[in-house]
């Protein structure tokens, strides 16, 4: 029987440059570099709510870092750190393995080191703390949109979605695009470097996680403004076209989950800037939308009627 801290060094035990002490002690010790803020935030993936119970263990690693990387990327931070809290039914270490490959795929694409975590029997939970760095004052906050303000969105928003109504068989996909739309859903890749590179240009971001209506639903009541979309600028996958303007595609790009795409507001005069950056980081950035002075957020379809939204994203608790 394999103890828990053999376990622990077996594969979770790595050299972390980014740190002055990583796992192994009672604390990691860590330094933030000068005039900078530290930024930290966590997010849980529970068992049978997040994931399905048999989802490819590699991917599970990735997709755990990977939606703490994507708040690091909305807040235009530098991801360093990061912690793993691991509940687990049984010791599998088949499954630890492959779960740590992926994991640390992710960690060494962006250069975070994990220091420290807690691993416990339980109901399968994953809880991943991540800890980066950002230049006093620069951080991108959801309160700084204005009215005036243009609306951007990253990649394309829906597949996530739309490969979950295909897994649950509300749709017929073609394989090939079923694949496409499954690798958003268990292999997001975050936009760690866009998000850095936005600060100084956007007054706002967040990143598509709930949906894109919910989550820019965020920036909107947190600056206190209002926003005007056009369905049509909304960008999708070739997949999500094919539906034409069905309520499933309209329910996928607008209020599905899962996108981690970031979602910013910028003022008309970083126009030339933002595209010269999409194209510089070889992201698509779209331009979705206005920022308003009055509350409420109203999209406009391809005939400019005013679109009727039934859902604005997925909340966990409605
Ligand atoms: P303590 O009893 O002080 O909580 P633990 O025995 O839980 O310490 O952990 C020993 C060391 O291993 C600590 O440095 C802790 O941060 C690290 N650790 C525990 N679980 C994990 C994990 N899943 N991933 C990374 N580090 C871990
Ligand atoms: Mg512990």
């Amino acid at each position: 029987m394999t103890s828990e801290f053999e376990l622990i060094r077996r594969y979770f035990t790595r050299p972390t440059p980014g740190a002055d002490l990583g796992v192994g002690d009672d604390c990691a010790l860590l330094s933030v570099s000068p005039d900078h803020q530290l930024a930290v935030s966590t997010d849980m993936l529970v068992s049978g709510r997040h994931f399905f119970p048999d989802v490819a263990p590699r991917l599970l690693g990735h997709k755990a870092l990977a939606v703490n990387l994507s708040d690091m990327a909305a807040m235009g931070a530098r991801p360093r750190w990061f912690t793993l809290s691991l509940s687990l039914p049984a010791i599998e270490e088949d499954w630890l393995a492959a779960f740590a490959a992926g994991m640390f795929a992710l960690a060494d694409r962006f250069g975070v080191d994990l220091v420290g975590g807690d691993t416990t029997a339980g109901p399968m939970t994953l809880c991943v703390q991540i800890m980066g760095e950002v230049p006093r004052g620069q951080a991108l906050l959801r309160s700084g949109a204005r009215a005036g303000d243009d609306i951007w969105v990253s990649g394309a928003v829906g597949d996530a979605a739309l490969a979950l109504a295909a897994l649950n068989q509300q749709v017929l996909l073609p394989v090939g695009q079923l694949a496409a739309c499954r690798q958003r859903l268990e292999c997001p890749v975050p936009r760690v470097e866009l998000g850095q590179a936005l600060r100084r240009h956007a007054t706002a971001a967040i990143d598509v996680s709930d949906g894109l209506l919910a989550d820019l639903g965020h920036i909107l009541a947190a600056s206190q403004v209002g926003a005007a979309l056009q369905w049509e600028d909304v960008p999708r996958s070739a997949a999500l076209r094919a539906l034409g303007p069905t309520p499933l595609a309209q329910r996928c790009a607008l209020a599905g989950g899962d996108d981690y795409e970031l979602c910013f507001t910028a003022p008309a005069s970083e126009r030339v800037t933002v595209d010269t950056l999409a194209l510089s980081l070889g992201i698509a950035l779209s331009r979705i939308g206005v920022v308003t002075s009055a509350p409420g957020l109203h999209v406009t379809d391809g005939r400019g009627q005013t679109m009727q939204l039934d859902r604005h994203g997925f909340d966990h608790f409605a």
